[in-house]
């Protein structure tokens, strides 16, 4: 029979580290925690094949599932010396999910299940400790209530808040025996109400009902929300964890906490933590009292005492430990442990979430102590992850008017307007406003709202609060337990420590790397490669074959790239230089010219400015291959709007205003992505291309001729169709080439290539490959044309098939490969045939994103290009894909 069941005990384990697939994470290390010998609650773990199963059979077990489950926990009742459910001396247990993907806070846990009127005596009797038994009595009618049965936990909470009230009290902690006893009374009575039957108290009951609400909830609306913003598939499933309990809550000398083993936010190794006395399970991620340090070498916290002087015992335990994972693991943990009677347990473990800054500390410090080598290093740092290194950060020159401090819980500066719950979030940025969102705390109900924020600010909650985690997770900028400001939900105001009101809709700029809460939007400055980060990069660039480029228009661009350490340039696109204010008249000019002749001159005027430009880029480039794509948008998108510019326009061409008007409209077209653009303007009107390949072409000469340096121009032809419209445009470039070049006296080396960006162009590559140097794949307008979608008009719809899985996702963001990746390898191969030595790369969005890149690599492109912003990310991906190293996808 197939082994549905798991146990682990210290030192022994069924199950290891390799199997998280069948045990879940928490399940797998559990089980390799307990085998190499630290102390770890027994417990058994049903696989994910149960979880299968369960839905496979309408949430029924597979035959033996409760054999073994009985079997195990017969073994565990004899190790632990107690029994499930006796009255004398009762075995309680926790139910815990785990999946094999970790997801903080998605699945429900539950403590203390066993517990009934008569075992409650039990656990009386052997502890000497009423309170402590009645309020783990109450804390699980409270879990078992709302994970189990789906109770609005805030029923209970109101209950408990009022008991403390009436006591003038302000923790839990401080209630009385008697209170807690009551408390248990009015909880089941409010189960009662709410579910029209009595809590159960056969603890064979409770604990089915709660490994099937664990099962069950693998497909509540949280888990699938975060599943789907993290791309884990669903078919997955999730283990169960049923183990003993340990009593962080049975009096002083008990605790429970949370730790890393280095520093989640800048990666420093420095062992951080919080912990709280007496208390149990989530009480110190959820706020319930303000967290303590574990030391106080870093982050004070008010003068609340440090583990490390009030039970150094146990607190060098957890630092043995600590190093223990680290060198068993090879990896900065997540761990979670709990006190009981000054006797220290391990809970669980997990790689740690941690920001793309600490990620990259870590991996070159554990290279550096040879924990791990440079390979590894190098695959320990996803490449999406980089894109909050690549996040502005606040200008240090500037003005700041500092409204509170919290803890740095993710870096990044960012600025919005305050609102105060999750779905105006979500609505505000629908509507392209940028918000930060405030809450006291936030909780898995608030995901969808983080996600939509730029930032995220708490009042409460420590750095390995739901916000801080999350916030990393998102490579978001966070804030959190930001105590100096008062956050009033009813009057949706945040009120400062000085008595400054905030409102809903204000500006705020937080910084993330410093915990500040600034007023206004403050200027920020862009991130640079140095240091660990660029030692990193450097490691990544040794692996990979492919070669990545930037998309750059103006030498300011360029530059930028150089220093991301780009290769060269891959898109220059020439009409961005053409929308310049100085400019745009005169191309204006030429635009409404009646003829020929009239375009020329006011082609005149601005060649010298093209010129210039392509001097400030080759300059910038040192050498290195910079393509130029002639002209491609549609003529009237330069063209004046209202009629005061067209006023002014008819003055300068020295034109009628209504001819001007008219002419404009004239230009109008119906569908211009598919109208007069790219290479059809190039034919139509020749003089605009032989003024630009001029520009380009007397560019090269004279910097090759006056500055002594090697130059390849690379000349791109946008949206060709047929390899006739390239064959007569590559025949006009080698003319105005030749031309000038005789004019200089000098030789440049030169190439004519061609952008694939129509189907036909994929279908038919091997013949437009003739008259073509090189391809660049335009991804963007390839996707448009594959998939016969407009992506201006695709925001109606294109959302709505993602979230009902029509598409797996936007292929505007992730190349599709099934389709338009099609078209990218078959003309990539067909162009080869023709000439094999064919330099192909891509363009667009998609050459900055991790999966395309991957794609990219796998198809034997010669390189991608990406914003300036992005290089970095598209080299590590690169190195990622050499590596084999597959991104998370389709
Ligand atoms: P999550 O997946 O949300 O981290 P866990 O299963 O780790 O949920 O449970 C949450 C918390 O419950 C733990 O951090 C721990 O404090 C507490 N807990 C879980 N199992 C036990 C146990 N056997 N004894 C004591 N506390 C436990
Ligand atoms: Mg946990
Ligand atoms: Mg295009």
């Amino acid at each position: 029979m197939e082994k549905y069941v798991y146990s682990f005990t210290q030192g022994q384990a069924d199950g290891d580290r390799s199997q998280r697939e069948l045990l879940g994470g928490k399940g797998a290390n559990l089980a390799e925690m307990a085998s190499i010998g630290l102390p770890v609650p027994s417990g058994f773990t049903l696989t994910t094949e149960v979880c299968k199963a369960f839905y496979q059979h309408q949430r029924n077990y597979p035959e033996g599932v409760d054999g073994q489950v009985n079997a195990a926990l017969k073994s565990l009742e004899q190790q632990m010396g107690k029994g499930f459910g006796d009255p004398l001396n009762p075995l309680l247990l926790s139910v815990r999910s785990g999946a094999p993907a970790s997801m903080p806070g998605m699945m429900d846990t539950v403590l203390n299940l066993g517990l009934n009127d008569q075992t409650v005596q039990g656990l009386i009797n052997r502890s000497k400790d009423p309170r402590f038994a009645y309020d783990s009595y109450r804390r699980f009618i409270q879990m078992y209530a709302n994970v189990v049965k789906g109770v609005d936990g805030d029923i209970f909470e109101e209950l408990l808040e009022g008991k403390k009230r009436i006591r003038g009290v302000e923790y839990d902690n401080q209630l009385s025996v008697e209170e807690l006893q009551q408390l248990v009374g009015e909880f089941k009575d409010s189960y009662q109400r709410e579910l029209g039957s009595v809590f159960p108290d056969d603890p064979q009951q409770q604990l089915w009902e709660a490994i099937s609400a664990v099962f069950g909830s693998w497909m509540n609306q949280r888990a699938v929300t975060y599943r789907k913003l993290n791309n884990i598939p669903s078919h997955w499933g999730t283990a169960v964890n049923v183990q003993a309990m340990v009593f962080g809550n049975m009096g002083e000398d008990c605790a429970t906490g949370v730790a890393f083993t280095r520093d989640p936010s800048t990666g420093e190794n420095y062992f951080y933590g919080e912990y709280l006395v007496n208390a149990q399970g989530e009480d110190v991620v959820a706020g319930i009292r303000t967290p303590q340090p574990l030391n106080k070498v870093k982050y004070k916290q008010g003068d609340l005492p440090a583990m490390a002087d009030v039970m150094p015992e146990c607190y060098a335990q957890l630092l043995d430990n600590r190093s223990t994972l680290e060198r068993h693991f090879h990896e900065m943990q997540d761990i979670e442990f709990t006190i009981e009677s000054g006797k220290l347990y391990m809970l669980q473990t997990r790689t740690g979430k941690r920001t793309a800054q600490a990620a990259i500390r870590i991996a070159v410090e554990m290279v550096d102590e040879g924990l791990i080598n440079e390979q590894e290093a190098v695959l320990r740092v996803q490449p999406q992850q980089l894109e909050q290194l690549l996040h502005p950060s606040i200008d240090p020159a500037a003005q700041k008017n500092i409204i509170g401090k919290g803890l740095p819980a993710s870096p990044g500066a960012c600025s919005g307007k305050v609102v105060f719950n999750a779905d105006e979030a979500e609505q505000r940025n629908r509507l392209k406003e940028k918000v930060i969102l405030v809450r006291i705390e936030t909780s898995p109900e608030d995901i969808h709202g983080m996600n939509a924020a730029q930032g995220i600010l708490t009042s409460r909650g420590g750095m390995t609060s739901h916000a801080a985690v999350v916030a990393r997770g998102m490579g978001k900028s966070c804030v959190a337990g930001c105590g100096d400001l008062h956050i009033d939900y009813e009057k949706q105001v945040m009120v400062t420590k000085s008595g400054f009101t905030i409102k809903r809709g204000d500006i705020i700029t937080l910084d993330g790397g410093s915990g500040e809460v600034i007023l206004g939007d403050v200027p920020k400055v862009q991130p640079a490669v140095s240091g660990d980060f660029g030692r990193l990069m450097t490691w990544a660039d040794q692996f990979r074959t492919l070669q990545v480029r930037a998309n750059a228009d103006t030498p300011h661009d360029a530059q930028v790239a150089r220093e991301f350490g780009a290769e060269g340039i891959g898109l220059c696109r020439t009409e961005h230089m053409f929308f310049d204010v100085k400019r745009i008249q005169a191309v204006r000019e030429m635009i409404v010219s009646e003829d020929q002749q009239g375009r020329k001159r006011a082609l005149e005027k601005i060649m010298p400015m093209q010129k210039n430009d392509f001097i400030g880029l080759f300059r910038e480039m040192k050498g290195l291959p910079v393509t130029i794509r002639l002209l491609d948008p549609p003529l009237h998108e330069f063209l004046p709007q209202n009629d005061d510019d067209i006023a002014d326009l008819a003055a300068v061409a020295g034109i009628r205003f209504s001819e001007v008007k008219e002419h404009v409209q004239e230009l109008h077209e119906f569908n211009p992505m598919l109208g007069h653009r790219g290479c059809r303007l190039g034919l139509t009107y020749p003089e605009i291309y032989d003024m630009q390949v001029s520009a380009i072409m007397e560019a090269a000469c004279e910097l090759v001729k006056n500055e002594h340096f090697d130059i390849v121009p690379e000349i791109m032809i946008p949206l060709v169709a047929d390899v006739n419209e390239l064959k007569v445009l590559r025949e006009n470039v080698l003319h105005i080439a030749e031309r000038v070049m005789n004019r200089y006296g000098v030789k440049v080396d030169y190439q004519i290539g061609t952008m694939i960006e129509l189907p036909r162009a994929a279908l038919l590559a091997d013949i437009i490959a003739r008259e073509a140097d090189f391809f660049s794949f335009g991804t963007n307008d390839l996707t448009q044309t594959t998939y016969g979608l407009s992506r201006d008009d695709a925001g109606r719809f294109l959302p709505y098939y993602v979230e009902k899985g029509l598409f797996t996702g936007d292929p505007f963001v992730k190349l599709d490969r099934a389709g338009v990746g099609q078209l990218v390898k078959m003309g990539t191969e067909k162009g080869r045939q023709t000439r094999p030595d064919l330099k192909v790369g891509i363009c667009g969005e998609h050459g900055g994103e991790p999966s395309s890149v991957e794609f990219c690599h796998q198809v034997g492109l010669n390189y991608v290009s990406c914003s300036p912003y992005r290089v970095p990310i598209a080299r590590l991906a690169a190195s990622h894909a050499a590596l084999g190293h597959e991104q998370i996808g389709d």
